[in-house]
């Protein structure tokens, strides 16, 4: 098909995307990739900024990777795990995750997305409670501005307002509680411990309304990705994780981004410190060159739902794709090239050599934060940092720094006035140097441009 057809003939419904400018403009076709490098079908190169969707961690066109798949295509290229069958990626891969996670005797369920992996998860917290006698104990309280997914559950724990709008969500039985979102809603004076303090006592007015009973689990992601780069303030986990002890909440852990070495740990609950019940993965589970989640349990939670299934029949839930042995083969290669290569001690160290020059845009004009750890972090732009002025409607400045970014041939991502950067784990130090640049040539090009406007 000709370049022109491709640009101008799109009969794709296109996900998370504003029909209307796509209408207008038409898509940015991406066309190749190496390393953190993509190019575009007309030949321009960026410096891929974002990892995907949080997501390569071992950037693009990796032909080790692309041997193991191809091998497992020749070699089965499907099984399935319905009704006692496996197969040996997928027991590898359960056995490789259960030594990796900071989690006592872990039981592994695979999907294909991060959004099935928490609707997994929802569904194991009505199955779990209704198998042990406990039936009212089925609410889930989430966090505003979370992102967990878009399937009607995974969707409801998202506490985005565009993934509720007109799809009639949050469900029944959601629940959502202040995002520890520290530099937007601290107020005046408050340190990090009050603040905390503060939107923890909410959260334990809110449980003791709704009655701790009532309620299974609270979901959280260590760093909120998609909801603007939010941090949690200093003892912001182990307060919370006590508190949900008290009233006997399952915590699940989200590391669809945090997970494999994003924060400088394997998993983001290491960086901040909490024990996690349950666990969410995927993107980096294989590098994104498969689409595979895995969700972990206790071995407690499964043996209660053995003694279920003996009495009620299968346990009927489960994708035709739940292990696809291709995606496990992939994920097993790429936890082994994690490992061989010290990919999370080496993300650690670029981590803070990225972390260190991006604090350099703490006195950009445009800039009211630099947030951020390990491989990860957002500027927050602001229109006045002192005054804490954001722009009106949010996105304004964003949309102008990410267009700018095109033009300078970095690609990052706008989350309203945030900037998220998220690039591959293995970005050399030059590399870092060269998206730094950009993006501060960016900053300044979105300033001089919103000044014109008169919308500074
Ligand atoms: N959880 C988190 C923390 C995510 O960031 C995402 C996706 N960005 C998801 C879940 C959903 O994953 P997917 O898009 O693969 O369904």
């Amino acid at each position: 098909m000709s370049q022109k057809s491709l640009h101008n003939h799109y009969p794709i419904v296109p996900p998370t995307s504003n029909f209307k400018l796509m209408e207008e403009n038409g898509p940015q076709i991406m066309a190749r990739g190496k390393g953190v490098y993509q190019w575009d079908d007309k030949g321009k190169q960026y410096l891929e900024g974002m990892a995907g969707l949080w997501c390569t961690s071992l950037g693009y066109g990796n032909g080790e990777i692309a041997e193991t798949a191809a091998e497992a295509m020749r070699t089965m290229g499907f099984a399935h795990m319905f009704s006692g069958k496996s197969h040996e990626a997928g027991i590898r891969l359960a056995e490789k995750l259960e030594q990796m996670l900071p989690m006592d005797d872990s039981r592994i369920f695979f999907g294909v997305s991060g959004s099935d992996a928490n609707d997994t998860q929802v569904k194991l917290m009505r199955y779990y409670f209704n198998a042990i006698g406990r039936p009212d104990k089925k609410k889930i309280i989430s966090r505003h501005l979370a992102y967990h997914g878009v399937t009607l559950a995974s969707g409801s724990l998202t506490g985005i307002p565009v993934n509720h709008a007109l799809f009639d969500l949050p469900l029944d039985g959601f629940l959502h509680t202040d995002s520890p979102f520290y530099f937007r809603d601290a107020m005046d004076e408050e340190t990090e411990e009050d603040f905390t303090n503060r939107i923890l006592e909410n959260l334990d007015e809110l449980i003791q309304r709704e009655g701790p009973d009532t309620i299974a689990a609270f979901i959280a992601e260590p760093i909120m990705g998609a909801g603007g780069v939010i941090l949690p303030p200093e003892g912001y986990f182990p307060k919370l994780r006590a508190l949900l002890d008290k009233y006997d909440i399952f915590l699940i852990d989200d590391e669809v981004i945090c997970g494999f070495g994003r924060t400088g740990n394997a998993f983001g609950c290491e960086t901040f410190d909490f024990r996690p019940d349950t666990m969410s993965m995927a993107k980096a589970l294989t590098s994104a060159y498969m689409p595979l989640s895995a969700v972990a349990i206790p071995e407690s939670m499964y043996q209660a739902m053995i003694d279920a299934t003996a009495e009620h029949g299968v346990f009927g839930h489960g994708f035709t794709y739940s292990g696809h042995p291709v995606s496990c083969a992939v994920a097993l290669k790429v936890l082994e090239i994690y490992e061989r290569d010290n990919v999370f001690a080496y993300a650690a160290k670029m981590g803070s050599y990225l972390q260190q020059k991006l604090q350099h845009f703490s006195d950009h004009p445009l800039v009211g934060e630099v947030r951020g750890t390990g491989m990860i972090a957002g500027l927050h732009l602001a229109k006045d940092k002192e005054t804490k002025s954001f722009f009106d409607p949010a996105g304004t400045a964003g949309a102008k720094v990410i267009a700018a970014c095109v033009d300078n041939g970095l690609i990052l991502r706008n989350l309203g006035d945030v900037i998220a950067i998220c690039p591959p784990l293995v970005i050399s130090e030059a590399e870092i140097d060269e998206l730094v640049d950009k993006l501060g040539k960016s900053l300044d090009g979105a300033l001089e441009d919103l000044k014109r406007q008169g919308s500074l």
